[in-house]
């Protein structure tokens, strides 16, 4: 854009508000972060992976080294079945293939790496501020309210608030909301003792598939005492409410993974008896939101598409959200034109990634045992080219043409 550079306010300083912001800043943008935390979060959450494609951005954001300190790269993924046997195992995208390798780094530090490149950045950061409601003044621009009574105003909005997003919430009231997927994720941390020496190696992701449910390990850091991180996906028809999810203590929720997973093959109870927290969460996906913004609201990352958390691919999408909309930013001869752009743009590959994490998500669910012998005969045989071709087009991210 030629003119001078407008300004933004960035809702929501999880992943995508924070790579969003680096990128305007450096682009001469003015940016200020507003986040309904009263604080850095420095303890919020699982792991996750950041695949080769998200591992780009993080290269444009100029991170990669901060990366390979805090997370491990992940060369390898292992399936096997609840019996411990092996049904597969496949290369997790490559260097000579994809440009990048992917990384399993624990949420929290993840997270907790951007707000410092952020801060150093000098990009105003304002806590305990959540969102309400916008106005929209007859001669310009934006205004934010929050629910402490302040306001913030500049040029354009952007809605980087997550997967319960307000800022969709006050533009869409009408459009359809995030959808309960029929799982249930646990998930936490253990110690490097707790893992045996056969699976010690740093590096593969384990999944392993059971008649009931679904339980994966990796390694999630890159020295000797690093932690493992884990997670588990539970059938379940009914969704945890709020008050339940605050009502179960760690002990029964321990208990009630151990059911599902007991007798599975060493180290799947050994690590759940070992984890200090489980976490726990609904896992939800938003198939198709109608439209992404408007001339000066644009939504970003979950806020924009969720998906559930199958293909590991959800704050991948939010850093190639980040990096899209700044290169069309940079092109466009005005920020809604950028805005309907990036939505043309961004919407078939988030959609075709959230039906592939849909599918993904449905051969964890409960099977019979010829079913179990059905799904581990078809992964054995079918799972290596799947893959592959899932890695072809989800690993790859050019930025735009
Ligand atoms: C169990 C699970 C496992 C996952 N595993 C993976 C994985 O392996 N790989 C992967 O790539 N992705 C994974 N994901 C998805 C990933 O965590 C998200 O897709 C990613 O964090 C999205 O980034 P975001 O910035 O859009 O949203 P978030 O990271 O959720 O950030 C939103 C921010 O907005 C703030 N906020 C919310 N409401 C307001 C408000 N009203 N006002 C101001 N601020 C507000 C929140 O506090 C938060 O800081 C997983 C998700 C789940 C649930």
């Amino acid at each position: 854009m030629k003119r001078e550079k407008p300004n933004f306010i960035i809702v929501g300083s999880g992943i995508s508000g924070p790579s969003l912001a680096l990128f305007l800043k450096r682009a001469g943008y003015g940016v200020r972060l507003m986040e309904s935390y009263s604080r850095p979060a420095e303890d919020i959450g699982g792991a996750l992976q950041i695949s080769p494609n998200g591992m780009k951005v993080i290269r444009e954001l100029g991170l990669t080294s901060e990366m390979l300190e805090i997370g491990t790269v992940s060369d390898e993924m292992i399936f096997r079945n609840h019996t411990g046997r092996i049904l597969a195992m496949i290369p997790n995208g490559s260097v000579s293939q994809f440009g990048e390798s992917a990384i399993v780094v624990s949420r929290a530090r993840f997270h907790l790496m951007l707000l410092e490149a952020a801060e150093k950045e000098g990009i105003p950061t304002e806590y305990g501020k959540k969102f309400s409601h916008a106005e929209f003044p007859l001669d310009g621009g934006v205004i934010a309210k929050f629910e402490d009574g302040s306001s913030v105003e500049a040029d354009f909005l952007i809605g980087a608030d997550g997967n319960h997003s307000k800022v969709r919430n006050f533009l869409f009231p009408n459009f359809p909301k995030p959808e309960y997927t029929g799982i249930l994720n646990a998930g936490g941390f253990v110690p490097s003792e707790v893992i045996p020496e056969k699976y010690s190696k740093r590096g593969p992701i384990h999944f392993v598939f059971g008649p009931e449910g679904f339980f994966g390990f990796a390694a999630c850091g890159n020295t000797a005492d690093t932690s493992w991180m884990w997670w588990s996906n539970i059938p379940s028809e009914k969704e945890l409410t709020r008050e339940e999810m605050d009502s179960m203590s760690n002990e029964f929720w321990r208990n009630k993974i151990l059911e599902i997973h007991k007798g599975w093959h060493d180290p799947v109870e050994r690590i759940i008896q070992a984890s200090p927290v489980i976490l726990k969460g609904n896992v939800h996906d938003l198939r198709s939101l109608p439209k992404w913004g408007n001339d000066k609201v644009l939504l970003t990352g979950d806020a924009a598409h969720v998906m559930s958390p199958h293909t590991g691919q959800g704050a991948s999408m939010a850093l190639e959200d980040s990096h899209t909309l700044f290169l069309l930013l940079e092109r466009a001869n005005s920020v809604p034109e950028a805005f309907r752009d990036f939505e043309t743009i961004r919407r078939p590959r988030v959609e075709r990634i959230i039906e592939e994490s849909r599918r993904n998500g449905n051969r964890k669910k409960k099977l019979s045992p010829i079913g179990c012998w059905i799904r581990d005969v078809f992964l054995t045989l079918a799972l290596p080219s799947f893959a592959k071709k899932g890695q072809d087009w989800m690993y790859r991210y050019e930025g735009i043409k």
